[in-house]
């Protein structure tokens, strides 16, 4: 089988983080569960200069290395590899961040994944001229059996494959959303995901 999964928040506490830089930076003091937007800009209340600001402070190099490994991640993945499949982060972090991207993966054992940069928000500010590695032509071409995802902005790059079973990774700004079909599932954590998996549904 082949697996999608997305790098931040699904491998990694990225948003805990930026709830700390938010704190540090602007003062604001927004509980991890109360982010109730994926847009950090509209999540914290923000102006686009100190979104900016926020962006490439959890964009330097020891704060992307610092990120927490979510629960259980390194070790479902390893065993999937393990097992004979394929597993291809697929983040829309810039192709900028890709050295430091790798090593917090090896660093947590993930090394053997791949790792693809994919432009997934481009209409936000700051992703804006960035550039990534996977063109969304070659992207479609990809088959995946399961994608693990926790944006729901990201949903529609599933929209092409109607039999993949899309485990979304449940966090504050996903809990509301009404997901677009009976093939997405929520999953609270690694666990959840894995036994979905071994399960086969
Ligand atoms: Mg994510």
């Amino acid at each position: 089988m082949r697996f999608y999964v997305d790098f931040d928040d699904c491998l990694c506490e990225t948003a805990r983080s930026f709830t700390e830089i938010a704190a540090r930076l602007f003062d604001k003091h927004l509980p991890y569960e109360e982010v109730r937007f994926f847009n950090l800009q509209d999540a914290f209340q923000l102006t686009e200069e100190q979104y900016q600001l926020l962006m490439e402070e959890g964009h330097r190099t020891e704060i992307l290395l610092s990120y927490e490994e979510t629960p259980g991640a390194s070790a479902v993945l390893n065993e999937w590899i393990d097992q004979g499949h394929e597993v291809c982060i697929i983040t829309g972090r810039p192709y900028s961040v890709c050295e430091v991207s790798r090593r917090w993966l090896a660093e947590h054992g993930l090394d053997r994944a791949k790792l693809y940069f994919l432009d997934k928000y481009g209409r936000d500010e700051f992703y804006k001229g960035s550039e990534f590695n996977l063109k969304l032509e070659d992207y479609y071409r990809m088959q995946f059996d399961y994608a693990i995802e926790d944006s729901p902005m990201a949903f529609r790059f599933f929209d092409h494959l109607p039999e993949l079973k899309v485990l979304v990774f449940e966090r504050p700004w996903n809990r509301e959303n009404d997901l677009p079909g009976s093939n997405y599932i929520r999953c609270t954590n690694w666990e959840r995901i894995r036994a979905q998996v071994a399960g086969g549904e």
